[in-house]
Order: structure tokens, then C-alpha cells, then sequence
């Protein structure tokens, strides 16, 4: 698997995070440090494993092993996942992301078929003008409102910047209809930094699982950047929104179907018994399939 290199924002994030918590996720609290019962407990931790105490978080009931087992999991199931928003070029890209808020990537893939063929790049875009984009994606959820954003960052992309999509944060956010979570999809999948984009799946995840517990996207992506091991970050995006589009579900999860059904803390968890782990085509993704005719013992 490719590495990124490391992201100044994830930095910032375990900075900020040890600021608070940290020093207890190591067990290395206040009174782990000074009380001689503290210490003790601490090597006690030590020696069990090996010299290394392992380092879980107070808020989550998972060991740093299990972590990165559910990590290493999915990144065995699918080595290279992408996103299902259907794109050319990284202007592409960012033009159906903006396009999906509050709709499905079908339903996106379904507009942007012959919006690109019309326009695959940020002057034919302006070009095109707010009335005819906004008569091609009419199926799209607030195709008014859409429409003039793509258009009037297609004139932004022409006139500030050669043509070609920014590579920093502030420039995307800058852009009209683009926010924090259409500017980490774009970091991560155009550009592989290790950005999370929380949507509803990651944030349904996070609470669920209790990973990364937390009532805004924003605490569900500091919790996730605190706890994903190094290497796994640059995919755990597409990774997560897979499990939660697929497997484990809004409406009940599929556990059977489930590869950390094991691991899994979830109270909604109704099977114990992990799929098999098997490496998925990269599209189309979906669950992991069972063998036919094939029970899941204990299930
Ligand atoms: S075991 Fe069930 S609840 Fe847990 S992650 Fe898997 S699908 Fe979701």
C-alpha cells in the first residue's frame, strides 16, 4: 500500500488531543505518573505486554491491538478503495462532491454523466453558464442552489487559479458550496493526504462501535485521528464509508456479513462470528458476499 506522506493536519489533531487526553490514554494519568500504586499498575501493564504497555483510550472500550486489527482487517478487505462518485479529473471530483450533499453517489453519477461530457474542466464549466448546468443536474437535490455554486467556482478555479483545483485547505474552502467535509474528500482522494471526512455513515460508525464517540462530525474526526494507527489513515475515509453504506447499516447492521463481528463493541451487534476475510474487486464494492448456501455457524 502507498504511503502519504505526514499530514500537518493530523499532527495538529494528536497535539491538540494530548493536550487532554493523551497523557490518560497512555495511562500515564496524573496519578499513574506520581502514586507508587500508579506506577505499579503501570509496569504491571508494561510487562504484560511484552515492555509495552498498550495504549488504549479512556473513552473507547477497545485496546490499540484491536484497533489496528479492525484496520488492518478492512485494509485486506479492500486494498484499494475509491470513492463511488463517478469523476475524470480532480475538477470532476470536486464538482460531484459538491453535488452530492444530501443525495446518494448514484444519484449524483446519474447527473454528471452528461455534465462532463459537456464540461470536464473549469472554463468550459463557466462556459456552460448556471442555466444550462442547472437544467442538467435538475434531478439533483437542490439543483438551483448547486448549479450557481458550480458555476461560480468553475469562474474561481478559471480566474485565481490557472484552471486547476488548490491543494490547501483554505483556497477549498474558500469555494463557493464547499465545506469541510467536501475539502478532506478532496485532500484525501485527489491529493492522498490523511485527511477523514466525517459524513453520516462515519459518524453513525463512530458512535455505534464506540470508536470515536461523538455528537459532531468534528469530535467523531478528532476521535478517529487520535485512534487509527500510522499507514491507515490515507484510506480510512473510503474504508468506514464502505463498512457503513454495506455492512453495518443504518437500519440493522448486517453482521454476519461483518469481518470484525469478533472485535465489534456495538450493542446493536446480533453475530459474533466474523466474515471471512476476502479481498473485494475495487468496483463495485459491497458487502462481503457469504459462499452460496452457506450459514454463518452461531449466527
Ligand atoms: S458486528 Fe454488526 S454492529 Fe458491529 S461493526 Fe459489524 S455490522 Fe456493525
Amino acid at each position: 500500500m502507498t504511503q502519504a506522506p505526514p499530514d500537518p493536519e493530523r499532527k495538529g489533531t494528536r497535539r491538540r488531543a494530548s493536550k487532554g487526553s493523551t497523557a490518560a490514554a497512555s495511562g500515564k494519568t496524573p496519578a499513574a505518573k506520581t502514586t507508587p500504586a500508579g506506577r505499579k499498575a503501570g509496569m504491571k501493564a508494561a510487562t504484560a505486554t511484552g515492555g509495552r504497555a498498550r495504549r488504549t483510550h479512556p473513552s473507547i472500550p477497545y485496546t490499540a491491538d484491536e484497533v489496528a486489527e479492525i484496520f488492518r482487517r478492512f485494509a485486506m478487505q479492500r486494498p484499494h478503495p475509491t470513492s463511488e462518485l463517478e469523476h475524470v479529473n480532480t475538477f470532476t471530483l470536486l464538482v460531484a462532491v459538491v453535488l452530492s450533499a444530501q443525495m446518494t453517489d448514484m444519484g449524483v453519477n446519474r447527473a454528471t454523466r452528461e455534465l462532463f461530457r459537456r464540461a470536464d474542466n473549469p472554463a468550459a464549466m463557466a462556459a456552460l453558464g448556471e442555466d444550462t448546468i442547472r437544467e442538467i443536474i435538475r434531478n439533483v437535490g437542490f439543483f438551483r442552489t448547486k448549479a450557481r455554486n458550480v458555476q461560480r467556482l468553475s469562474e474561481i478555479l478559471r480566474d485565481q487559479h490557472g484552471g486547476e483545483v488548490p491543494e490547501d485547505r483554505a483556497s477549498l474552502e474558500a469555494l463557493p458550496g464547499v465545506g469541510r467535509k467536501t475539502a478532506s474528500v478532496i485532500l484525501n482522494t485527489a491529493f492522498g493526504r490523511e485527511t477523514l471526512a466525517v459524513d453520516t455513515h462515519i459518524l453513525r460508525l463512530g458512535n455505534r462501535l464506540k470508536l470515536a464517540p461523538g455528537k459532531t462530525p468534528e469530535q467523531v474526526e478528532e476521535g478517529f485521528l487520535r485512534i487509527i494507527p500510522d499507514g491507515f489513515l490515507r484510506h480510512a475515509h473510503h474504508w468506514l464509508i464502505l463498512h457503513g453504506r454495506f455492512v453495518c447499516k443504518a437500519r440493522k447492521p448486517d453482521c454476519p456479513s461483518c469481518i470484525i463481528a469478533d472485535l465489534c463493541r456495538a450493542d446493536e451487534r446480533w453475530c459474533e462470528v466474523p466474515a471471512p476475510l476476502v479481498t473485494l474487486p475495487d468496483a463495485p464494492p459491497g458487502p462481503q458476499p457469504l459462499p452460496p448456501g452457506a450459514k454463518r455457524p452461531g449466527c
